[in-house]
């Protein structure tokens, strides 16, 4: 291990990786360093998050949930995007920056699945091979996600080591990244990481928060709402949206589910190349998140909201699995928008703000709505 060399988030960020990887890292950053001031790669960029995956996403003023609770709520809808989620805007930055750099493959981890079709889906889209790691544990419970990689043209490879989940696919896809980094990028699917990891999906995933900054103003009298709500799995969705309210006064607030809730219930500590709030036992082991939300069961959080939460500049809330199935109803049944379940901790924390009071009436709030919910029928249906 080296100590990080840089991309710090006050205490959190860093570079933790082997040896081996430094100079791919460096490499990673250079690359992006000089595509992000290039008019001519962000052009490209842009032209493809609209032609391909429908960007701007919609701003909703979702009006009977707003006459029901007393606040003012819109819906930032990354549900309409390309894929469902959020996801693609990372990965179609991600892929055109590897094409850039002269790869011809991309390697991603992925969990319950989603950051592996958007990357399967990119990859697809640029003539590039791509290929997934995927615990056993995962790929049994989400077939149809593999399917849809594979029908997409991507390997799919199964990790049988530790719990077979998404943290072991994290470190099985590092370890490959190493094997292979002359043609290979490693695609990494949120704000987590290594550096420039953070950085870069943040920038990647800033266009959700410029854009609904611009919505806002012509949506809000003030122009900027009192809060802004997101989901926080790695953090990428979020860290998009904070990053377009930076230099304002609304209120910055991070839903951890339950099970995967680093910053109330972690400490520091160091995992896949970065240093941040991490879920661990007595003996500083990792432990599993459990979440019924795939997409937030990560042990960890990302060091750019490590560090938002000792500032003090964002704040980080916690919402259990039994609040999120009602969020979903309620959002379906004033607006018609079913929320993908990691969306729903965004609205379940809402209601709950709202209806206790914390959220004085007459508020203004901005939710991004991460995905859609289709993906999560079969585990509703269960549930119902
Ligand atoms: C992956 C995912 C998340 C969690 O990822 P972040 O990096 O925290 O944004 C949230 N919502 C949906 C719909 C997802 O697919």
């Amino acid at each position: 291990m080296r100590e990080p060399d840089g991309g710090r988030f006050g205490a959190y960020g860093g570079r933790y990786v082997p040896e081996s990887l430094i100079p791919a890292c460096a490499a990673v950053e250079s690359e992006f360093r000089a595509a992000w001031s290039d008019p001519g790669f962000r052009r490209d960029l842009d032209r493809l998050l609209a032609v391909h995956a429908g960007r701007p996403t919609a701003l909703t003023p979702a009006l009977r949930l707003s006459a029901e609770l007393g606040v003012t709520v819109l819906l930032k809808r990354e549900d309409l995007a390309h894929t469902g989620s959020h996801k693609i805007n990372n990965v179609l930055g991600q892929a055109l920056l590897a094409r850039r750099m002269g790869k011809t493959r991309l390697l991603a981890e992925t969990g319950a699945g989603q950051h592996g079709v958007a990357t399967a889906t990119a990859a697809a889209l640029l003539g590039l091979d791509a290929t997934v790691f995927m615990g056993e544990v995962d790929i049994e419970r989400q077939a149809l996600n593999v399917f849809r990689m594979r029908m997409l043209g991507a390997e799919v490879v199964p990790v049988t080591g530790g719990t077979r989940t998404l943290k072991d696919a994290t470190s099985e896809a590092m370890r490959q990244w190493v094997t292979c980094v002359d043609e290979a990028h490693y695609c990494l699917g949120s704000v987590m990481g290594p550096h420039p990891y953070p950085w870069m999906v943040r920038e990647f995933q800033r266009v959700i928060g410029d854009e609904a900054r611009r919505q806002c103003a012509a949506e809000l009298p003030t122009a900027v709402p009192d809060y802004v709500i997101a989901c926080v799995g790695g953090g990428s969705n979020a860290a998009g949206t904070f990053a377009g309210f930076a230099g304002t006064g609304a209120q910055l607030i991070g839903v951890e589910a339950e099970g995967g809730a680093a910053v109330a219930f972690g400490r520091a500590g160091v995992l896949h190349g970065f240093r941040s709030y991490l879920l661990q036992d007595e003996n500083g082991q990792v432990t599993e998140a459990h979440s019924i939300a795939p997409g937030l069961d990560y042990p960890g959080i990302g060091p750019e909201h490590a560090h938002l939460n000792d500032s003090g500049r964002a704040r980080y809330v916690v919402v259990g699995d039994a609040e999120v199935i009602p969020a979903v109803r309620r959002l379906a049944r004033t607006e018609g928008i079913l929320p993908a379940l990691e969306s729903a901790h965004a609205i379940a924390w809402l209601i709950r703000a709202a209806e206790s009071g914390e959220l004085p009436p007459g508020s203004t709030v901005l939710v991004t709505l991460s995905g859609r919910g289709d993906k999560d029928m079969a585990t509703l249906m269960e549930a119902s």
